[in-house]
């Protein structure tokens, strides 16, 4: 019963510090500690969860941001900026939103520029990198381990009225795919009939049910992007071909990922 015990508290750990980074140390605090709670056993259950979550909160909004900027120059992407928010709350929550202090620049600035060209435009941020560690991955995304790199969300209009929507189709903010039209360049076809399974993964597993309420923006992607790649700190973005066609973008540093990436027609990748 105690090797169990032991095995799953390692498990825990294990799975903390991969999913958050500081989950992990939380944890092995909150362990340490919970031995000195004497209070009642449904009193206790609740004590405990939020002394975890106390820790939690502590190592990543106090820690973690000293840290992250003092060693690695890197900075928590803002969560309630007027111009540049992330698109879901696990992002951050997690510590998913930390990059390079020339990047976080960029996107300020990139996203401002929107918002003056095209009025209440809000631009949304997925994964970016974790906040230390020069090689640490913030998986699946096994390049995004240096602070040098983010992902965006694409911009939608509504199909209806056709006016600027913000928000996006995916509760995750990947899986929802701009699929390439007939006679469009097929690179997830292509990459699927050569055996790259995970390519297109995220699509069946990520539910479509609201791809109907948005409709793809090419207009405010295409400047958006334009802005980015203007920028001399930009170095590569990654979106898909047929993209990259239909919104006529000519940027050598507009690449394709490869085949052992997984799709990029659901969200464009960024790095410095
Ligand atoms: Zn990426």
């Amino acid at each position: 019963m105690r090797v169990f015990r032991v095995i799953t508290h390692i498990f825990i750990v294990l799975l903390l510090t991969i999913t958050t980074q500081v989950g992990g140390l939380a944890y092995m605090i909150y362990l340490w500690l919970r031995r000195y709670i004497t209070t009642l056993d449904w009193k206790r259950k609740v004590f405990n969860f939020g002394l975890f979550i106390v820790l939690y909160s502590l190592l990543s909004f106090v820690v973690l941001p000293f840290l992250a900027s003092s060693f690695y120059n890197r900075k928590a992407l803002p969560i309630t900026h007027s111009v540049l928010q992330p698109l879901r709350m696990y992002t951050y929550m997690m510590n998913r939103h930390y990059v390079d202090g020339d990047l976080y620049d960029v996107l300020i600035h990139s996203a401002a520029q929107m918002q003056k060209e095209f009025p209440e435009t809000k631009t949304y941020y997925l994964d970016g990198c974790f906040p230390l560690g020069a090689k640490f991955p913030l998986l699946p995304h096994w390049s995004h381990n240096d602070g040098r790199k983010i992902d965006l969300a694409f911009y939608y209009t509504d199909p209806i009225t056709k006016e600027d929507k913000n928000g996006s189709p995916s509760w995750l903010g990947y899986g929802v795919c701009e699929l390439p039209k007939i006679g469009e360049e097929n690179m997830p076809e292509y990459c699927i009939n050569k055996g790259y399974f995970q390519y297109s993964l995220l699509e069946k597993l990520v539910p479509q049910y609201k791809k109907n309420d948005y409709s793809f923006d090419t207009k405010r992607t295409k400047r958006f992007i334009q802005i980015l790649t203007n920028s001399g700190k930009i170095k590569k973005i990654f979106i898909e071909p047929h993209l990259k066609k239909r919104m006529k973008l000519t940027s050598s540093k507009i690449r394709f990922h490869g085949c052992h990436a997984v799709r990029h027609d659901d969200h464009i990748h960024v790095q410095i």
